[in-house]
């Protein structure tokens, strides 16, 4: 994408009405714009972020065996009636009247409607396995909507929900889920901890958040500060192994870890005062086993082996998506912008023209462009007839994590800058050397 023709419109100011650094730099980046509170439209910076996040959690589920579906946004208050809980859901859930008088309601989560689908569908314990799964956009009337898009009313969630046969079959998929939410935090560049929490509405015993730790983070958590040398890192998986995925939970969930709703004073006072950390963090997602609550309730039975009709057991796992574009920005961020993770990053490389004009300068940013174009990456080229400083201060707010700088005396030597923009490490190379860097970096993601 060349500057001069993207829209990226950056505020110079600090916007007044924002408490923390990732609504912040969100509104300074031109990434979200308020359209009411706790509602935003996605600028194109922010919405190309949003949908990298997307992306890796697609990859992720599908990776754990989870198949992908879309349910609508407006769903029938019937169904939630059937659960009881249209009425037990309160004034978080935003009901709305059609032109025939039926009452319908804005999803805040798809239990209800996935219970629906199931039932009318799957009729044998031969069909089961299944997890299904979306991504779609939720609202949550909160009472305070802040922080930007970390709480909003709408907001973006995948949300999958799992049919098993018996409680052994279902607690197999908690543990995949865990293990795939743990791979898909990292790949994120993110640290997510799982923590034994509370149940609230959705119901039910089995359940951990994941936070990412923040002073910024809206729960309070209490931990063993052994669990954040714990990392998934590229250890082989097979999501069909239930002793792997069993293991993997184990490991990662046998520290303490939990939330203010679950802490145990007691327990966590047996740990060496060393180890005891008190802290804040965001919850960035949250698996539950509730069992059969949502099956017997709703009439979701499959004939067993035996010809006789069982309730499934099920769980629902959430991770919320748009939460996360603010969260990887409270914990990768300094005094001048925001820094993207290589994962996630709008774009994987900035290009900055330091004399647009300048017949030798402007060729060899447009090869540069073009090559790592072939290579599959999208650079952002800063093409604007503007001075070299307003140009760094854009891409150090923007945050991509790999800047190649191009004058004309650089150009004199044959060298171009390529600089980090984590470390602000500086490095003179060939634009050859230089492009073939940038692809090496992302070679792996
Ligand atoms: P919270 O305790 O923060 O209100 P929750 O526990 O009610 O969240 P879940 O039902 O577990 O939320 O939803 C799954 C995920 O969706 C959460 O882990 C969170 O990342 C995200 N999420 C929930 N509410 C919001 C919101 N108002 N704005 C943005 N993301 C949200
Ligand atoms: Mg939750």
């Amino acid at each position: 994408m060349r500057l001069s023709r993207y829209f990226l419109p950056v505020l110079k100011e600090d916007p007044a009405d924002a408490q923390i650094v990732s609504h912040r730099y969100m509104l300074r980046a031109g990434m979200i714009k308020q359209a009411q509170a706790g509602i935003y439209s996605w600028l194109p910076l922010g919405f190309k972020v949003l949908k990298r996040i997307e992306e890796i959690v697609h990859e992720e589920q599908i990776r754990a065996g989870h198949i992908p579906m879309l349910m609508p946004t407006l769903q029938s208050a019937d169904l939630w009636r059937e659960s009881g809980r249209y009425e037990d859901y309160g004034e978080e859930m935003l009901r709305i009247t059609d032109r025939h008088g039926r009452d319908m309601l804005y999803g805040p989560t798809n239990e209800e409607l996935i219970t629906d689908i199931f039932r009318t569908h799957v009729s044998s314990y031969k069909d089961l396995p299944l997890t299904l799964y979306h991504i779609q956009w939720k609202f949550r009337d909160e009472r305070r909507p802040r922080f930007g898009v970390m709480r909003g009313r709408e907001f973006y969630m995948k949300d999958g929900y799992n049919f098993d046969l018996d409680k052994a079959a279902a607690m197999h998929a908690y543990n995949r889920h865990l293990v795939s939410y743990l791979r898909t935090y990292e790949r994120m560049g993110l640290q997510a901890i799982p923590m034994r929490a509370d149940s609230g509405p959705i119901g039910g015993d089995d359940t951990h958040e994941f936070l990412v730790l923040a002073e910024t983070g809206e729960s309070e958590v209490f931990y063993d500060s052994a669990v954040t040398d714990l990392s998934f890192g590229d250890r082989a998986i097979d999501y069909d192994d239930v002793a792997q995925c069993q293991s993997i939970l184990e490991e990662f969930t046998s520290k303490y870890a939990r939330t203010d709703e679950t802490h145990d004073e007691a327990l966590f006072n047996d740990l060496p005062e060393a180890r005891r950390k008190v802290a804040r963090g965001i919850e960035v997602g949250q698996i539950f086993y509730f069992g059969t609550k949502y099956s017997e309730a709703m009439g979701a039975t499959v004939q067993g082996p035996d010809g006789k009709p069982v309730p499934v057991h099920m769980g629902s796992h959430g991770i919320g998506v748009s939460r996360l574009v603010g969260a990887i920005i409270e914990a990768s961020h300094d005094e001048k912008g925001i820094i993207w993770p290589e994962g996630v990053t709008p774009f994987h490389c900035g290009i900055v023209n330091l004399k647009q004009g300048d017949e030798a300068a402007d060729k060899a940013c447009e090869n540069l462009y073009e090559q790592l174009s072939n290579a599959g990456l999208e650079p952002l080229y800063d093409d604007r007839d503007e001075r070299a400083g307003g140009k760094f201060a854009t891409m150090d707010l923007i945050g991509l994590p790999w800047r190649i700088t191009v004058g004309p005396r650089g150009l004199k030597n044959g060298v171009v800058e390529l600089t980090s923009r984590k470390t602000g490490e500086s490095e003179e190379l060939t634009p050859e050397a230089a492009v073939a860097k940038v692809i090496l970096i992302y070679a792996g993601s």
